[in-house]
């Protein structure tokens, strides 16, 4: 019997006249991603892309590969038959064994895309149900509340059995909106942001500032470490480690002390604004959650936000540490995240951070030192790297 999965079109299915550009990129993130799995052939029809395992290919590695994927709203894992409902029928005991013979309600359903089929789709459910209960008399149906759904979709290509369809990844498939930079800490928000806006088709590449000796090789280690496990969703990704202790220094030894945190959140967005600009990146994406900390309340993020040159995204500014908390366990950051290395924001910060800053007193006191010349020195001595996703590199305990 052959088995195979049906990967069906989130958002995309409502896009017009520009459709196919997006099923062209959903077509290469899929292709990207099961090449470390193995041989699959791909096709595409009628909203769905067929996705048939080759030379032994894994298909259950497949599934969970394909469950990571931005623009799949559903993944199917089917049996496909000739389109001649008596092969059908004798292989639903056999098929659906694994997920019907310990259940106890279902339901059928029956769709006929191919209008050539001579059954209609209320007469192949009809008949469906009747073999599936010849097989699992024990069965009951529930057409409310069953707890497992038996599909039987009449394709150009062939009939498709299934009894599994998993709610996949949604949003729009990455690199269809464009590239952007993500502010990565070493917390539990920033990465929970990176997922939320790849998910909407953004490219995420991530920025990270660090500040030896007050911060550890271990605290970057751990941010590398962050970037590995977020390519799960956001594909490969490019990490940008700017210096900045000397900035921080400087913070510290000219400027007052309760606007540090604003100021050194002002000075990583600048030079995040050059990143963007020489490498192309069309926006900033940062992690705050309003009234988190001192540099999260309004007036601080209208500091901040002054000192962009590109739209910021904050996906997590209407969420609690609760909600973000339960994302970043889902794409698997979390244990990573509360790992206790010290991050360059807590090493200066005040102990009575200013909640209410002035734009005015901020931009005196940016005044005090060259930090415009720091800035580009600190963006020039920048290091890439890179990480792809499937592979692990980072390693901490
Ligand atoms: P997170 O859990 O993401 O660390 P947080 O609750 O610790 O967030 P802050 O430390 O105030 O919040 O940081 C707010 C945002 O500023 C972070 O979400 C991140 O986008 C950015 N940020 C903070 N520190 C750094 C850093 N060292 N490198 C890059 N971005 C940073
Ligand atoms: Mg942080």
């Amino acid at each position: 019997m052959k088995e195979i999965i049906l990967a069906k079109y989130g958002e995309i299915a409502l896009k017009g006249d520009n459709r196919s550009s997006f099923e062209d990129m959903l077509t290469k993130n899929i292709k990207r991603r099961l090449k470390y799995i193995g041989e699959f052939s791909i096709s595409r029809k009628q909203s769905t892309i067929y996705i048939e395992p080759e030379n032994g290919a894994d298909i259950d590695d497949a599934v969970e590969a394909l469950k990571k994927v931005f623009g799949i709203g559903a993944v199917q894992r089917c049996a496909v038959f000739p389109k001649d409902f008596s092969i059908v029928e004798k292989s639903v005991g056999e098929y659906l064994d694994g997920a019907l013979s310990g259940a106890k309600t279902f339901k059928v359903e029956a769709k006929r895309a191919d209008k050539s089929f001579p059954m209609t789709s209320p007469q192949i459910q009809q008949a469906l149900g009747d073999a599936v209960l010849d097989a699992f008399p024990q069965l009951k149906v529930d057409v409310h509340d069953p707890e497992i759904t038996v599909r039987l979709e009449i394709r150009d290509n062939g009939a498709y059995l299934s009894a599994e369809r998993i709610i996949g990844a949604g949003g729009m498939p990455v690199g269809s909106s464009g590239k952007a930079l993500l502010m990565l800490s070493g917390g539990i928000d920033s990465p929970v942001a990176g997922y939320m806006m790849a998910k909407r088709g953004l490219i995420v590449d991530c920025i990270h500032y660090v500040s030896p000796p007050y911060t550890s090789d271990r605290a970057r280690l751990k941010v590398e470490k962050l970037c590995e496990e977020m390519t799960e969703y956001c594909g490969d990704m490019r990490f940008f480690c700017v210096p900045f202790t000397e900035i921080q220094e400087k913070l510290r030894d000219y400027c007052p002390e309760g606007h540090f945190t604003v100021l050194m959140r002002r000075m990583m967005v600048k030079i995040a604004n050059k990143v963007c600009e020489r490498e192309g990146y069309g926006g900033i994406i940062t992690g705050e959650s309003l009234a988190q900390v001192a540099s999260q309340t309004l007036p601080a993020l209208y500091c901040t936000n002054a000192a962009a040159e590109f739209p910021v995204f904050r996906p997590v500014i209407g969420m609690d540490k609760i909600e973000i908390s339960e994302i970043a366990r889902k794409i698997g950051t979390f244990e990573t995240s509360i790992m206790p290395y010290e991050d360059c924001c807590t090493v200066f910060s005040p102990k009575h951070p200013r909640t209410r800053p002035k734009i005015e007193e901020i931009l005196e006191a940016e005044k005090a030192y060259d930090f415009d010349a720091m800035i580009n020195e600190a963006v020039e001595k920048t290091e890439v790297k890179r990480f792809k996703y499937g592979e692990r590199t980072v390693f901490l305990d």
